[in-house]
């Protein structure tokens, strides 16, 4: 049988931090089970990488299998990518949301929320400004009523008008 071109997460463990000598191999036999012959042998579960780590692991058994023995820079590349991976399932299985699919939606969520009270608090601070203003405004009109809306002569003659003739008709009774 082949070995696996995506180790599963017990070889990958093993493989993650093989520094030399015996490389772990991964691979199904014919004993008709799913799980590889390591894990078939412990009696553990099998878990197959998915998602990012697929392709991390599948990149660092190329990398080995080039490598031909030798822990080259390629290999501890391909190592520490597929550690990376791990971490940041592992990272991401810590949250509430236990999936990283729903830890990015979250992420993402966060951001798009930091940036509406982001917004909101602009147009808060704005709009404070035009109410300041607008009250600076009204002060000031109150203080010079008489500089900006000044007595026209027009209307205290107006004013002595009616006085007269309020004046007029009762003087002509008595
Ligand atoms: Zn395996
Ligand atoms: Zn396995």
């Amino acid at each position: 049988m082949p070995s696996r071109t995506a180790p599963c997460r017990r070889c990958l463990a093993s493989l993650q931090s093989w520094k030399g000598g015996q490389l772990v191999i991964c691979q199904d036999d014919d004993s008709g089970s799913t799980k590889c012959t390591r894990c078939r042998r412990l009696n553990k579960t099998c878990v197959v990488p998915i998602g990012p780590l697929k392709a991390r692991a599948t990149a660092l058994a190329q990398a080995l299998a080039t490598a031909n023995g030798g822990h080259t820079d390629a290999v501890k590349a391909a190592q520490t990518a597929v550690k990376k991976a791990i971490q940041g399932q592992k990272n991401a299985a810590a949250l509430p949301a236990h999936k990283a699919s729903d830890a990015e939606k979250l992420a993402a969520t966060e951001r798009e929320e930091r940036q509406l009270i982001a917004q909101e608090r602009l147009v808060d601070a704005v709009e404070k400004v035009g109410n300041t203003l607008a009250a600076l405004l009204e002060a000031y009109e109150g203080v010079h009523a008489n500089i900006l809306n000044p007595p026209s002569p027009s209307s205290l003659g107006e004013l002595d008008d009616e006085a007269v003739a309020e004046a007029g008709p009762a003087g002509e009774n008595v």
